[in-house]
């Protein structure tokens, strides 16, 4: 059984996803982790990740693999474990425009793909029900305020005493959706079967138990 949840940036999807694939033992892919490390490359080696022709021309040196250690995913670049390197603004913005370039996501997509033919899985991203798993037997598209979004960022970011300013994550939250939303190849969209779950006035454990259910509905 495959499980897709899409939606924008900081909604939650990934928290989610990882309760749920406990639950119900399954893997859970952060497909997102994919196009950080993408990005990633550029920025550790100078290059400009804007540069579309330069990152479509390197596309063949970069190596990435999923491996779970201890239950948990970790990604790998070129044999390097970049798991936590990968987990920064930067590195998500700039995610977002290597994420716009057809080459790119071709090879992050057919990865993906060959993951959830083997396994049962939980899919997290932008496209999972749309384009990378059109068939899951469950699509949910997980979504929340941009006010909402940014609280929680900034709650996250507060408790592990990195300085942040609200606005400001608002902004970039707002911003990378903008974009996220109105590229040319594979935009993010609800599939027309996803599920809606708003999640503003909703705690961690609601979301979980309605996926719970709705899979349950479906199996
Ligand atoms: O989910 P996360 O914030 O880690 O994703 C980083 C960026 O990667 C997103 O803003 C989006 O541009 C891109 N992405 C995508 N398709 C996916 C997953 C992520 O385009 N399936």
């Amino acid at each position: 059984m495959n499980i897709a949840i899409d939606g924008p940036a900081g909604a939650g999807k990934s928290s989610i996803a990882k309760i749920v694939a406990k639950k119900l033992s399954f893997i859970y892919l952060d497909t997102g982790a994919m196009y950080r490390t993408t990005a990633y490359y550029f920025l550790k080696n100078g290059l400009n990740p804007s540069d579309k022709e330069l990152v479509e021309s390197k596309c063949d040196d970069i190596n990435i693999e999923i491996k779970y250690e201890d239950g948990a995913q970790q990604v790998y670049l070129n044999g390097e474990n970049v798991s936590t390197e990968i987990r920064n603004e930067e590195v998500g913005n700039n995610a977002s425009v290597v994420a716009a370039y057809g080459k790119v996501r071709e090879k992050l997509v057919s990865l993906q793909q060959s993951i959830a033919k083997s396994n049962d899985v939980i899919m997290d991203g932008r496209d999972i029900g749309t384009v990378v798993l059109p068939d899951a037997e469950l699509k949910i598209y997980l979504t929340a305020s941009s006010k909402e979004r940014a609280s929680r960022r900034f709650k996250e970011l507060t408790e592990k005493g990195v300085a942040c300013d609200f606005d400001k994550i608002e902004q970039d939250i707002i911003a990378r959706d903008e974009q996220d939303m109105n590229r040319e190849i594979s935009p993010l969209k609800q599939a027309d079967d996803a599920v809606l779950v708003d999640s503003s006035y909703m705690t961690i454990d609601e979301v979980v138990n309605r996926i719970l259910e709705l899979t349950e509905e479906r199996r």
